[in-house]
């Protein structure tokens, strides 16, 4: 398994195509071969090294077949410096550096991170716990619409763990429709535990959810300094949008949104997101081309 984010020893490990496939190889059939088509646990070698042929019904599987990797025309070892990029950077990358640092081109790049950021979902078990700080703002659009207005802008639904001693734990970016009580409600249920307790300003939808979810608290208080460290987040997550990603459209922040939670939850276990991203490519299904283009890693 490879675990850096050195790119000097990234180039040592990965010299050939054929050094990824088989690191895909072993990532695939980890805990043993199984044909895709009948289950059947016993193979022969395929036509290739990175095929395996089921003994039963003689389906010949590539390791890329019904991964995200399928029908991926750049060549693998290309794919791999993408990946080793967009998780080595502690900010990620923009697909227009990308394409230019790997030699592809920049619609190539940019098809290729959208499967990367396709598979940066949520685990279903990811829920914040604990002291958790919810607050919620607009990204995007140039509207003069002042306050909670989301006719040119998405609105997201921002909740923060808060440690004991102060700091910052895990992040969720939520996408909402509207700031109405229940669709608050919803997106508190999808990304908060039902045992944290939960502390809000005092926006009328959270006094009306107050009033059913014992485990909201509201805070009246002067505005900023009661949540001081969920706005600073807030800011922290609109400066990296901007600031590494200046050419993302509104129509693909949900993307954006999974990855920088992705990374911002794992920012302290750098060294491992190439390899679980190469495990998340490997056994999840491609996505469709349409998905990818109006991709909402959050619905899925
Ligand atoms: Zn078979």
């Amino acid at each position: 398994m490879f675990k850096g984010i050195n790119a000097i020893e990234f180039s040592k490990r990965f010299q050939t195509n054929k050094d990824c496939y088989e690191y895909l190889v072993s990532i695939k059939w980890a805990n043993g071969y199984a044909c895709s088509k009948c289950g059947c646990t016993e193979s022969h070698k395929g036509r290739m090294f990175y095929y395996r042929r089921c003994k039963k019904c003689g389906y010949d599987e590539s390791v890329t077949a019904n991964t995200v990797f399928h029908g991926v025309k750049i060549p693998m070892l290309k794919a791999f410096h993408m990946v080793f990029r967009i998780t080595s950077k502690k900010k990620g990358m923009s697909t227009i550096e990308l394409g230019t640092e790997v030699g592809v081109q920049q619609k190539t790049a940019w098809l290729f991170k959208r499967k990367v950021q396709a598979v940066l979902n949520r685990d279903k078990n990811e829920k914040l716990n604990g002291d958790v700080h919810i607050d919620e703002t607009l990204i995007g659009g140039f509207s003069s619409a002042v306050g909670r207005s989301t006719e040119t802008k998405e609105a997201l639904m921002v909740a923060v763990e808060i440690l004991p001693d102060g700091r910052t734990g895990n992040l969720s970016l939520e996408h909402i429709e509207s700031f109405k009580a229940d669709e608050l409600k919803f997106a508190i249920k999808k990304t908060v535990s039902n045992d944290a307790a939960i502390k809000t300003d005092a926006y009328h939808s959270y006094k009306k959810l107050a009033k059913e979810m014992s485990n909201i608290t509201i805070q009246y208080s002067q505005k900023g300094s009661a949540m001081e460290e969920l706005h600073k987040q807030i800011m922290q997550f609109k400066n990296w949008l901007r600031g590494t990603h200046h050419h993302c459209s509104s129509e693909y922040l949900f993307a954006y949104t999974a990855e920088y939670e992705y990374r911002f939850n794992r920012r302290n276990r750098r060294k491992g997101l190439f390899n679980d991203v190469l495990q998340r490519m490997i056994h999840q299904i491609p996505h469709p081309y349409n998905y990818l283009k109006t991709l909402c890693v959050y619905n899925t």
